[in-house]
């Protein structure tokens, strides 16, 4: 029998993503999104690669409870991953109010509309910010969390412990067990260029920086500092192409549907351990597709750490999980995208 995936926020960037590989794992899945941040060019985009038309999209906002109930009631759902949330680091500390409210209120109703409907599994979409600047390299899932450098990145350290608190608490009735998966940097897209990142305004991630700025959208790259102590002085950051991500979530996913968890809630780090600088990825942008890229070099940016990335051993040991794709492949994805949605403009 079929098993049901609902994915919040299934619309956008990653929640696209997963959406296909979910399909292609043999998953059924409802979307559901408010399409706050984004708007149906991922969502056809899913359709067109997996050709279901039929795939539901269910424009709900998961701040609204009485929705939140109403779905768990009438749909058959066995697992969720929860995606709905802001994400942008900037805008969550000049508006805290509105993530605190926003991320908390909307994971708090998904557990509770599950609690209530007799218990489900949870996977919650986390982030290497958990660990703020860490002491010791690479993360692993054991490495303190420090405090969160802004109230987003302290809005996933919330979620993960409602997750683990509620997983703790609702052992007899209305079973939760849960997920969390810390991204690293997510970066590139599908290799169809169907769907891919769609960031409203100037972009604040460095690879949509980069490929507005190689479309002609964006006069030039700032790299943010080059005093670092790092080898050539920009950050060191762990970039995991998106398709992979996608399919630890479904390696997750799986483990939790067959029974295979050694816990009821489990952290994985979703990296691929391989450290890479600033410069070396704008370099292997510019070689791979070919391009020249305008960038200079300004100050650093507030609140960046110096370096982090993932040992991704246990991911790779107990969800039978691996990143595949090289940089390469990812930049030559990232860039397709960049082009063919300047081709529809
Ligand atoms: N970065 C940069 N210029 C940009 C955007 C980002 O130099 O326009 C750098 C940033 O300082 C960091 C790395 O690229 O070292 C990754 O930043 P991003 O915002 O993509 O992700 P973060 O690691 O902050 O979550």
């Amino acid at each position: 029998m079929a098993k049901y995936v609902l994915v919040s926020g299934g619309a956008g960037y990653i929640g696209s993503h997963v959406t296909v590989e979910l399909l292609n794992a043999g998953y059924e899945v409802i979307v559901a999104d408010n399409m706050s941040n984004c708007d149906e060019t991922c969502y056809e985009g899913v359709k067109k690669i997996t050709g279901r038309a039929d795939l539901p999209l269910i424009k709900m906002d998961f701040c609204d409870l009485e929705a939140t109930r109403k779905l768990f009631k009438e749909h058959q759902i066995d697992a969720v991953i929860h995606f709905a949330a802001f994400k942008a680091v900037g805008e969550s500390v000049a508006e805290p109010l509105k993530y605190y409210k926003n991320n908390l209120e909307s994971f708090v109703n998904v557990i509770t509309a599950a609690h209530e409907n007799g218990g489900c599994n949870i996977l919650f979409s986390s982030s290497a910010t958990v660990y703020g600047e860490p002491e010791k390299l690479p993360v692993t899932e054991k490495s303190p969390r420090q405090p969160a450098t802004s109230p987003y990145g302290e809005t996933k350290q919330i979620s993960e412990d409602i997750l683990s608190a509620c997983v703790k608490a609702y052992t007899t009735d209305g079973i939760i067990k849960g997920i969390a998966l810390r991204y690293f940097n997510p970066i590139g897209a599908h290799p169809s260029a169907l769907i891919g990142e769609l960031p409203r305004g100037v972009p604040n991630n460095l690879v949509p920086f980069i490929t507005q700025t190689a479309i002609g959208k964006r006069e030039c790259l700032s790299i943010f500092g080059n005093d670092y102590p790092t080898p050539d002085g920009t950050c060191l950051r762990d970039y995991i192409d998106v398709v992979d991500l996608a399919k630890a979530h479904v390696a997750a996913v799986s483990r939790m549907l067959d029974g295979k968890m050694e816990e009821s809630y489990e952290v994985f780090n979703v990296g691929t351990g391989r450290p890479v600088s600033v410069l070396e990825l704008v370099n292997s942008f510019e070689k791979v597709n070919n391009v020249k890229l305008n960038y200079r070099f300004t100050d650093r940016r507030a609140g960046d750490v110096m370096s982090v990335y993932a040992d991704p051993s246990l991911a790779n040991e107990k969800l039978g999980w691996k990143a595949e794709r090289s940089i390469d492949e990812t930049l030559e994805s990232a860039w397709k995208w960049e082009k063919s949605l300047a081709g529809k403009e």
